[in-house]
């Protein structure tokens, strides 16, 4: 699974794991920002290792 944002192998900033898609429901969530992602590994908000987005369903536009 890639970052939307950087094309890099999507990892948890806070634990290093690699984040895979449980379903399809979160698989989507993936491609839409207002969706919060957390980690299955430590539970906390998905930050992506390599540019540090939040996947926290904040909207980044400005
Ligand atoms: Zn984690
Ligand atoms: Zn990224």
């Amino acid at each position: 699974m890639d970052c939307v944002y950087c094309d890099k192998p999507l990892e948890c900033d806070a634990c290093g794991e690699a984040f895979s898609p449980k379903g399809l429901g979160e698989y989507q969530a993936l491609s839409r920002p207002e969706i919060p992602i957390t980690c299955a590994g430590c539970g906390a908000i998905l930050v992506c290792h390599w540019c540090k987005t939040p996947y926290d369903g904040e909207d980044e536009e400005p």
